[in-house]
């Protein structure tokens, strides 16, 4: 919002702003020449005005002058004044001062004194005389301005002569506003008479004048500037000015003419202009201001919708499209963000779905098992229903992507997952919890139900699917879990479906329902696997010997290296408790190399006392993958001084088989550097002879499940018999473990077994008493336990 307006106001204010400037500068440049212009008519009509006032002063000066210069030539008030005839004098200064217009006719002695006057109260004519000492020698009229209260006079004084002077003849003009107006009229401007002495006085003005300057007189004096010309400023008119004295005489009494043009009145006309300009500027303005609304909004609002449309982007909501039917550029941007939101949605619709599916067989993945089986267990507790979830592995997956290649394996997995989706009902979940484990969730249904649905697919998928021309098998096993029995979270019954399926795996069965207490079991392999390297660190690991005998003579032979754990909480550890899980973790490498520099170190030791021994070390399947393992034997037995025909190395069938190819590589590696190699729990695997064959080997271990029922057991018997028979057909030695009494060890040495392993022997022993039993048993502890009867020595 804030945006929007600020890009609004912007848009405006640079449409506005620089029009408002544009408009003040042009009203204020035409104003400021048009005031210029005023002014300098206003002064030159003051000039012409100076001048005409000049001429016309002058004029009536003259005029005046002459009208006294005749008075004082009348040859009737020469007489009259000779005669002293005072009614004739007066009756000659009426006539004649009415005929000239003149305010005031005396006529004086040469004293001075008063001999006729017009003035009938006698008040100006007594002033006049005081004021005008007569000069004698004054031979011309003399002319003054003379202020008496209120009035000012123009006065004319001419000496009567008859030749010489005899009189003086006084002729007295008012001036008033009839002189004033005069001049008013002749210059068409404004006029003020004003007295200048002492104080500043009006005297007389035009009407206008007397009514705008309300002011004290001085104001209309001159100013101290040199300037002839200067401003008055009146109540609402302000006046340019300019003074000429009345009569252009020295000491004078000054009367000043006060030509006035007012400014204010000659700028009327321009301020209408003025006034007109603003108004047209403010219009243009508004008008401008309407428009840069308009536009500013057609251009901000599409904005402010894309910004908006950005905003709810921002904000998750891909559902935006933005309607800007314009083609312009913003239509466009509009067009282009539209195409981005559609982008945009389509790939986080990719990227969510690929969160939550997997990305081979687009099934369900982990989490999204988890939100469904929530959602599942809400509607089922509402319904008080069951739930039951099946964990389905395939079997072979990894021994077929060895064989056929990880594009092999990845396609019977996606087309296991085909056959499965269109084997399962509506409302049934498929899903997958990892690469080669799916899931399903089924509601509404009973423990019994979950074995049939498992058996269905277990069928189902037994019958195969088509890889290339080649209809593969596919084996699986499966786990079950129920709601509410197993659990009520939907990870804890995904985690105990996996958990009862495993334990099936581990059991060799098909089909497996979970336990209770199986959890409490796993979590302790998990720790285990986690403790075990630090274990190692630690010296926790300790590593026991079992003796080998060499039949038929009896000799302790070797020993087998075998692992024993003492766990700081869980106490003494069989190897069946954590090696398994550290085979899967992939941590028994670690585990392989440190029983390796035990039992090497160990047989140097024995080599040391006098014991030359074999030492076998089992080795498992991940040490098959460790293309560095025969270097590191190599290193061991070097620095031990051990030749490499000492260490035995015995592998099972299933390990060898789960990367046949692989293995094999390692196996004869190991083998063409003098190693020996043995195949353990021999018998319990599947591996034909043919298989057999391509392992380098140098001798079979019979499992001790066929050696631990011997000899009562004839078809464990008749095992053993056919294994020694193609184990010699093979030229491989034979060891036979788990011989666990005396008729046993008779039986397998009778048969021509050549090695023997087994508590009948001796139980596995720790290091410290390894040598000791190696004494006694030399003492003929087998005899002593027999009493008497040899059985080593009955074929020697
Ligand atoms: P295995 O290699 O088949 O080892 C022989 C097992 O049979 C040993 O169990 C041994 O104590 C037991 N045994 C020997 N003679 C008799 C007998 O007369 N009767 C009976 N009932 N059992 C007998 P242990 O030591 O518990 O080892 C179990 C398995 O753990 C071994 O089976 C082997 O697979 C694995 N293992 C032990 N040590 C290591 C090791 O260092 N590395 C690897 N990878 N696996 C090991
Ligand atoms: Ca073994
Ligand atoms: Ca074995």
């Amino acid at each position: 919002m804030k945006l929007r307006t600020s890009f609004r106001q912007k848009l405006l204010l640079l449409a506005l702003l620089p029009l408002a400037l544009a408009q003040l500068v042009t009203i204020y440049a035409v104003m400021r020449t048009v005031e210029r212009d005023v002014n300098d008519k206003a002064l030159d009509t003051l000039h012409i005005g100076a001048t005409v006032v000049d001429e016309y002063l002058e004029g009536r000066s003259e005029q005046l002058r002459t009208s006294v210069q005749v008075l004082a030539a009348d040859f009737g008030l020469k007489e009259a004044v000779a005669t002293s005839d005072a009614d004739t004098i007066r009756s000659v200064l009426r006539n004649h001062g009415l005929r000239v217009d003149a305010d005031i006719a005396l006529l004086l002695d040469l004293e001075g004194q008063v001999i006729a006057s017009t003035d009938p109260d006698l008040h100006a004519q007594r002033d006049l005389v005081q004021r005008k000492p007569m000069d004698e020698e004054q031979r011309e009229a003399v002319q003054s301005t003379e202020i008496i209260g209120d009035v000012v006079y123009q006065v004319f004084a001419v000496p009567l002569r008859a030749p010489t002077p005899i009189a003086w003849v006084i002729l007295g003009f008012r001036l008033d506003s009839t002189i004033v107006d005069t001049i008013a009229a002749l210059t068409g401007l404004d006029v003020a008479l004003v007295a200048n002495a002492e104080d500043v006085r009006l005297l007389a003005g035009t009407s206008t004048v007397r009514d705008a300057i309300r002011l004290p007189g001085d104001r209309l004096g001159r100013p101290d500037s040199t300037d002839d010309v200067y401003v008055i400023n009146g109540v609402d008119t302000n006046y340019l000015a300019r003074s000429t004295q009345f009569i252009d005489y020295a000491n004078d009494a000054a009367v000043e003419v006060v030509l006035l043009r007012s400014i204010t009145d000659a700028m009327a006309p321009y301020v209408d202009a003025r006034r007109l300009l603003i108004l047209f500027g403010v219009l243009l303005l508004t008008a401008v201001a309407i428009a840069g609304v308009w536009l500013s909004g057609s251009v901000a609002s599409p904005i402010s919708i894309l910004t908006d449309a950005a905003r709810r982007l921002k904000a998750g909501d891909y559902d935006v499209y933005v309607r800007v039917p314009s083609t312009d550029e913003i239509g466009e941007l509009a067009s282009s963000f539209n195409a981005m939101t559609t982008a945009i949605a389509e790939r986080e619709d990719r990227i969510s779905h690929q969160a939550l599916h997997d990305p081979l067989t687009d099934l369900p993945n982990y989490l999204n098992l988890v939100q469904r089986l929530e959602q599942q267990i809400g509607e089922a507790r509402a319904a008080g229903q069951n739930i039951f979830v099946l964990s389905i592995r395939l079997g072979r997956i990894g021994s077929i992507s060895s064989t056929l290649g990880h594009g092999a394996s990845d396609e019977l997995i996606a087309l296991a997952a085909r056959l499965l989706r269109i084997n399962i009902d509506p409302g049934e979940i498929l899903g997958q919890a990892g690469s080669d484990e799916f899931v399903l969730v089924v509601p509404g249904g009973a423990t019994d139900d979950a074995l049939e649905c498992a058996e269905k697919l277990r069928g189902i998928l037994a019958a195969g699917v088509t890889l290339g021309r080649v209809n593969i098998l596919l084996q699986s096993t499966f786990g079950i879990a129920m709601y509410p029995e197993h659990g009520v979270d939907p990870a804890e019954i995904l985690r105990k479906a996996s958990i009862a399926r495993s334990e099936a795996e581990s059991r060799g069965e098909d089909i497996g329902v979970y336990q209770r207490g199986r959890e409490d079991y796993h979590v302790r392999q998990l720790r285990l696997v986690n403790d075990l390297r630090s274990a190692l660190g630690r010296q926790e690991v300790a590593v026991w010997y079992q003796p080998k005998i060499k039949l038929p003579d009896g000799t302790a032979c070797g020993a087998e290296a075998l692992v024993r754990w003492q766990h700081p909480e869980y106490g003494w550890l069989s190897p069946d408790e954590f090696v398994p899980a550290s085979e899967e973790a992939g941590t028994i490498v670690h585990l392989t190399r440190y029983v390796l520099r035990n039992a090497i170190a160990q047989c140097r030791r024995w080599d040391d006392e006098g014991y030359s021994l074999q030492v076998s070390i089992n080795i498992s399947a991940r040490d098959l993958c460790d293309d560095y393992l025969p270097y590191y034997i190599l290193q061991l037995l070097k620095e031990q001084e051990l030749p490499p025909e000492r260490l035995t190395l015995e592998v099972t069938e299933n390990s060898v088989m789960q990367q046949v190819g692989r293995a094999t590589t390692v196996l004869e590696c190991l083998r063409d550097v003098g190693l020996r190699i043995s195949m353990d729990d021999f018998g319990t695997g599947q591996s034909s002879l043919a298989q057999l064959r391509r392992i380098p080997l140098h001798e079979l271990k019979i499992d001790k499940s066929f050696v631990m029922s011997l000899p009562d057991d004839v078809q464990n018997g008749e095992i053993v018999l056919t294994t020694l028979k193609l184990a010699h057909s093979l030229g491989l030695n034979i060891v036979a473990e788990g011989v666990e009494n005396e008729h046993a060890l008779r039986f397998l040495s009778g048969a021509g077994c050549q090695q023997a392993q087994g508590y009948f022997i001796s139980k596995p022993i720790p290091p410290s008493g390894f040598v000791k039993w190696l004494r006694s048993y030399r003492a003929e502890s087998l005899d002593e336990r027999r009493s008497g009867d040899r059985p080593f020595r009955r074929n020697a």
